[in-house]
């Protein structure tokens, strides 16, 4: 990944946020307080014009950037949950960003919100994340290429989506519902899902 790339990764995601904000927001219409496509819009537009201004060095720093400014523009759990992931994968990605070093750098983002304390199983963008990770670490493995192991990432993060609907939230506000909860996708893993299908477009037009 090239700064060029990152940066076209991050305009995809606030456009497909921008697209399917009012569905974000209807998922979270029925298990949480109907902000969540509200909350990206809004971190990813602060991202974009942030961006704007900037030229950043690395892959690395424009990352951070996102993170930053997700973190300050974000006020739901989204927020520091995803900014964070963003921080530590920029981390990871100075200088270098080969697609080996992007899985670690993945691996860093998930780790990073652990900060949630959510475990795979509890409804929550983890459920996305983390087989998405699982594809995209496996792909790198084998030797793939960005745009292939993006693919593959992306299509496991929509299956851990949908994994979701029958789970029974125990973090975040969807677990004030208990059982109530159940029968519905998490919003949080629709938009991780977003996060990944917007790299595996992004790589593919490469
Ligand atoms: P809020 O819940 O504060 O309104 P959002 O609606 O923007 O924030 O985001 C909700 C999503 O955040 C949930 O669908 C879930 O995926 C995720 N989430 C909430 N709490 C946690 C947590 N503790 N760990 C991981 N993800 C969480
Ligand atoms: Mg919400």
């Amino acid at each position: 990944m090239d700064i060029d790339l990152a940066r076209a990764w991050v305009q995809a995601i606030a456009a497909a946020v921008g697209q399917h904000k009012d569905h974000l927001t209807q998922l979270d219409s029925a298990i949480g307080d109907a902000d969540h496509g509200v909350n990206m819009q809004r971190g990813f537009s602060a991202v974009t014009t942030a961006l704007d201004g900037i030229e950043p060095d690395t892959v690395g720093a424009l990352l951070v950037k996102t993170g930053t400014t997700l973190i300050s523009s974000v006020g739901g759990a989204s927020g520091p949950l995803y900014g964070g992931a963003f921080r530590a994968i920029g981390k990871m990605l100075d200088p270098t960003a080969t697609t080996q070093q992007l899985a670690a750098a993945l691996a860093a983002g998930l780790d990073s919100q652990n900060l949630g304390a959510a475990a795979p199983g509890d409804k929550t963008m983890i459920d996305a994340y983390t087989p998405a990770l699982a594809a995209f670490q496996q792909q790198a493995d084998a030797g793939s290429d960005l745009a292939a192991a993006a693919l593959a990432a992306a299509d496991a993060a929509e299956d851990g989506m949908c994994a979701t609907t029958p789970m029974q939230a125990r973090k975040g506000r969807a677990s004030y519902l208990g059982a109530r909860s159940i029968g519905h996708p998490d919003p949080g893993s629709a938009s991780t899902a977003l996060i990944f299908r917007a790299l595996a477009e992004t790589a593919a037009a490469r």
